[in-house]
């Protein structure tokens, strides 16, 4: 904006008071002669007279150079607004040479939507005026606009008849842009607070710990109003829950610079807790020593009584599961002796029926009894049979789940596996089974895992004693076992050409004691439950991708041993 200031006595003074203008130089100075520095700027000079007074002179020189060498652009017009004189500051800023722009009229400068402004400087400048501070915009000779900050005063002859006007101009595009681009950073700022404030809680402390912001989440989670929380510290929302040790491991955190993650319980002013996710930002000075500190938290209260819920299922479920299994165990370990009595007894009827026989057959021609052949010879020797086939069947179900509720029990050593190594155990101790089912096994490259030694390798035993009971006798058997690593898991996948699974049994082959053909004689549907409740206990599991007819794939995933440069990783 243009302001208007009192009037100086002298214009000259004026116009050079107006700028703090730049020093001149040794080269400045001796590049110009005395009388071209008066000619160039002779719009300046108050006192240029035909044989003038020499000090006046002197000093029209002086100030002539200075002008000349000032990198702002001193132009001097009358007062029609006719450039009379341009020094170098106004070449540089206005593209112009003296000699094309001195005699052209100053609105050449003035851009169109501008045009006002001239006649109305003018009008000032005849009336006297000055004006100072006036940010405007003008013409380049190559077209483009230059931010200046005009000083206009003006210029008076002897009589005090104002004769022109001298214009001091700087060049303020650069400083206008950094205006630009500040006004434009404070917004972003602005919105990206807003942005925060929608988000999430908010609150800014001093290096002290003292609150001097809080956003209005931060009120309505903590039941607080601002004006009870500005000046206080956290600790008006501190629950008690944490240790001191964790807040004294956070602020040496912060307090070092540092950013700080976690979880904190807090108390609202009502009573009730609320769990906040919560990040500490540091504000930083010049050496490094916090000035402030940014809290950014989320609401995650419902988050963490979802998880104490689950957390509380889960322990409820493992109380419940080892708690069937111990009655597993009991009724299969009991169940055991008066089965063992049947079976005791059964062979002590059958030695008995036999004595009866053999005493009768002896007896013969003196007293045979002959109603009691049939009952001897077949119906109690029949019965005997179906006892004993029912008591070995029981025996091996309560065998196997004997086998199943100790799994439980057994004390899990985890340690990293190499797999390639199990899994030639595991084929060498199944050689002679292999070989005579003319089967081929390969073993790609596997990668490690953690797991127990002893239980992981009784799973692969178990998936390769499957492969082989499960055959089709119309084509040699042909197994792969191969393993990549998948979002931290190694997966195995034991692959077969055996007779397949139709789809809707698939899921049930894990099932306990599930066997899709129970007329089979081998396997007694306990092999794979058991592989799934071992894999479960190391963090692994197990699935199936099948086609009846075509083969299985079993794949079992256990945590992996990762190294680096791990080249199963896309495998
Ligand atoms: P089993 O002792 O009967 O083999 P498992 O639990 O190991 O018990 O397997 C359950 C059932 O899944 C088996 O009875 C069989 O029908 C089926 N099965 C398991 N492995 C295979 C395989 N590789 N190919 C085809 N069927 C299989």
């Amino acid at each position: 904006m243009a302001e208007v200031a009192p009037r100086p006595q002298d214009g000259l003074a004026a116009a050079a008071g107006l700028r703090t203008l730049g020093s001149v130089s040794a080269e400045d100075l001796s590049a110009l002669t005395k009388q071209e520095l008066i000619a160039r700027l002779g719009g300046l000079s108050p006192g240029r007279r035909e044989g003038g007074d020499p000090a006046a002179e002197e000093a029209s020189m002086r100030f002539a150079a200075i002008a000349e060498s000032s990198s702002d652009a001193i132009v001097t017009k009358t007062t029609a607004g006719i450039i009379t004189s341009w020094n170098r500051g106004a070449v540089r800023i206005f593209g112009y040479t003296a000699a094309e722009i001195v005699g052209q009229p100053m609105q050449r400068l003035i851009p169109a939507d501008r045009s006002a402004e001239e006649p109305d400087v003018l009008a000032r400048i005849g009336r006297g005026e000055y004006v100072q501070h006036f940010d405007t915009e003008r013409i380049r000779k190559d077209g483009s606009l230059v931010h200046v900050s005009l000083a206009i005063s003006p210029i008076r002859d002897h009589a005090g008849r104002i004769v022109g006007a001298a214009s001091v101009g700087r060049d303020i595009t650069a400083q206008k842009q950094a205006e630009q681009e500040l006004r434009a950073t404070v917004k972003e700022l602005h919105d990206v607070r807003a942005a925060l404030d929608e988000h999430s809680i908010v609150a800014i402390t001093d290096a002290a710990g003292r609150i001097t912001y809080v956003n209005d989440k931060f009120c309505a989670i903590s039941r607080y109003t601002r004006e009870e929380l500005i000046g206080q510290d956290h600790r008006i929302i501190n629950s008690h829950f944490h240790s001191k040790e964790f807040f004294r491991a956070l602020w040496a955190t912060i307090g070092r610079g540092r950013v700080w993650h976690g979880e904190i319980r807090n108390r609202a002013k009502d009573g009730a807790f609320y769990w906040v996710e919560t990040t500490i930002f540091p504000f930083v000075n010049a050496e490094g020593k916090p000035v402030q500190y940014v809290a950014i938290r989320t609401d995650i209260t419902r988050r963490k009584a979802d998880e104490a819920e689950l957390q509380q299922l889960a322990t409820d479920l493992a109380e419940k599961n080892k708690e069937l299994e111990t009655i597993v165990y009991t009724v299969s370990h009991d169940l055991r002796s008066p089965l063992v009595n049947v079976q005791g007894f059964s062979k002590q009827l059958s030695r008995a029926c036999e004595s009866i026989r053999t005493a009768l057959e002896a007896g013969r021609g003196t007293g045979t009894v002959p109603e009691l052949k049939q009952p001897l010879d077949v119906t109690i020797p029949q019965a005997l049979r179906f006892i004993t086939a029912g008591v070995n069947e029981m025996e091996s179900l309560l065998a196997g789940l004997l086998r199943y509720s100790r799994l439980g029990r057994i004390t899990l050593t985890i340690v990293p596996l190499e797999m390639n190594a199990l899994l030639t155990e595991i084929v060498a101790a199944m050689k002679f089974q292999l070989n005579e089912a003319k089967a081929e096994v390969r073993v790609g490259p596997l990668p490690d895992c953690y797991g127990d030694s002893g239980q992981t390798s009784q799973v692969f035993a178990n998936l390769l004693d499957n492969a082989l009971k499960y055959r089709d006798p119309a084509r040699p058997l042909r197994v792969t076992v191969t393993g990549r690593i998948e979002d931290g898991q190694a997966v195995y996948a034991v692959a077969d050409n055996g007779i397949g699974i139709a789809p809707e049994h698939q899921p049930k082959v894990f099932d306990i004691f599930h066997r899709l053909n129970p007329d089979h004689t081998i396997g007694e549907g306990l092999g794979l439950t058991i592989a799934q409740r071992v894999l479960e206990r190391q963090k692994g599991r197990i699935w199936i991708e099948s086609r009846e007819g075509e083969g299985s794939v079993f794949y079992v995933a256990l945590p992996a041993v990762l190294k680096e440069g791990n080249s199963h990783e896309s495998g």
